[in-house]
C-alpha cells in the first residue's frame, strides 16, 4: 500500500491511473477507522482497478464548540487496516496544505444542509461538501463510497454532484452495526460503559418506528412520538430529533408509507449519536 501525504503527489498519481484505463474507487474517512469505513473499501476493491482512502480530520466541518481536538485517532492502527482491506493508497494530507489560508472558496447545497443535522450544526454540511468538493478534484474517482450511517451526508454529497455535474459516481452502502444495532461510529470509542449500553436504543427507537408502520399506521406524527417514547426510556438522553422524512428532500412527511426515511439523533452525556432506517 502506498502512502501519499503530497496533495500534487495524489493528483499526478491519479492522473497517471486514468491515463493507464484505471477505474479509481475512493473512500473518505476521517479515521479511528471500524467495520463501517472497512466495508466501504471492500465495495471499492471489488469494483474498481485501485482503491484510494483519504483521512483528513476536517476542521471545516467541526462547529467551535465541537470535538476536533478531541477526535479519535490512530494513524498506525488505521494504516494496518487499510492495508488488510486491501487498499492501494492511503492518501493523509495534512491540514496546511488543504487549507494554506482561511477558506473563501465553499459549496454550499441549499435546502437540505440546514435541517436535522444542518440545523443543530450550522455549517457542518459547508464544510463536508467543500473538503468532498477538494478531494474529489484531488484523487479524481470514478466512484466515492459513503455510508448510509451518515444519510443527510449522502443526500448532500448526490446533491452537490449533480448541481455542480462533477463526473463521480455516488455508492451508498448499508450501515454496519454492533451485535446489540449500536450503528458503529468513530465516536463510539468514547462512550462510557452506562452510555455504551445506553446507546443501542437509537437503532431500537428506528425498530420501533418500523414495527409501527409495518402493523400500518400511516400517521408519521404517531411515528415520531413512538421513537421519542421509546429513546425517553433511557435516561439522561437528550433528543435532537425524531423525523420521518422524504428521502429525497428530506422534508417531513405527514403520511408514512413506503420509500421514507426514520432519523433520530440524541446526546448521551458529550456524545451526540445519530442513526436512521430507510424504509423498502
Ligand atoms: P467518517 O470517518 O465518520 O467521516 O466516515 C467515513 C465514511 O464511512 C462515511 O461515508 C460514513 O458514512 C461511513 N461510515 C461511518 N460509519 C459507518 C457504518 N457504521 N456503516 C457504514 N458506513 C459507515
Amino acid at each position: 500500500m502506498n502512502i501519499i501525504t503530497s496533495l500534487s503527489e495524489m493528483q499526478s498519481t491519479a492522473e497517471s491511473l486514468r491515463n493507464q484505463g484505471k477505474r479509481i474507487g475512493f473512500v473518505p474517512t476521517m479515521g479511528f477507522l471500524h467495520e463501517g469505513h472497512l466495508s466501504l473499501m471492500r465495495a471499492s476493491r471489488k469494483e474498481c482497478d485501485v482503491t484510494v482512502v483519504s483521512i483528513f480530520v476536517n476542521p471545516t466541518q467541526f462547529g467551535p464548540q465541537e470535538d476536533l481536538d478531541r477526535y479519535p485517532r490512530d494513524a498506525e492502527g488505521d494504516r494496518k487496516k487499510c492495508e488488510s482491506a486491501g487498499a492501494d493508497i492511503l492518501f493523509m494530507p495534512g491540514a496546511k496544505e488543504m487549507y494554506p489560508e482561511k477558506p473563501t472558496v465553499f459549496v454550499t447545497v441549499e435546502g437540505v444542509s440546514d435541517i436535522l443535522e444542518g440545523a443543530v450544526r450550522p455549517g457542518h454540511f459547508r464544510g463536508v461538501a467543500t473538503v468532498v468538493a477538494k478531494l474529489f478534484n484531488i484523487v479524481k474517482p470514478h466512484i466515492a463510497y459513503f455510508g448510509r450511517k451518515d444519510f443527510q451526508q449522502c443526500v448532500v454529497i448526490k446533491r452537490m454532484v449533480t448541481g455542480l455535474n462533477m463526473d463521480v459516481e455516488v455508492s451508498v452502502l448499508p450501515t454496519v452495526r454492533e451485535p446489540d444495532g449500536l450503528a458503529m461510529s468513530s465516536r463510539n470509542a468514547y462512550l462510557n460503559a452506562d452510555e455504551r449500553r445506553a446507546a443501542a436504543v437509537l437503532s431500537r427507537a428506528l425498530s420501533a418506528g418500523e414495527e409501527l408502520i409495518n402493523a400500518g399506521v400511516r400517521e408519521a406524527e404517531k411515528v415520531r412520538a413512538k421513537m421519542r417514547a421509546v429513546l425517553l426510556q433511557e435516561k439522561g438522553i437528550v433528543i435532537d430529533y425524531a423525523e420521518v422524512a422524504d428521502p429525497e428532500t428530506l422534508a417531513p412527511v405527514e403520511i408514512v408509507n413506503n420509500g421514507k426515511v426514520l432519523l433520530v439523533a440524541a446526546r448521551l452525556g458529550k456524545i451526540r449519536l445519530i442513526d436512521n432506517l430507510l424504509l423498502v
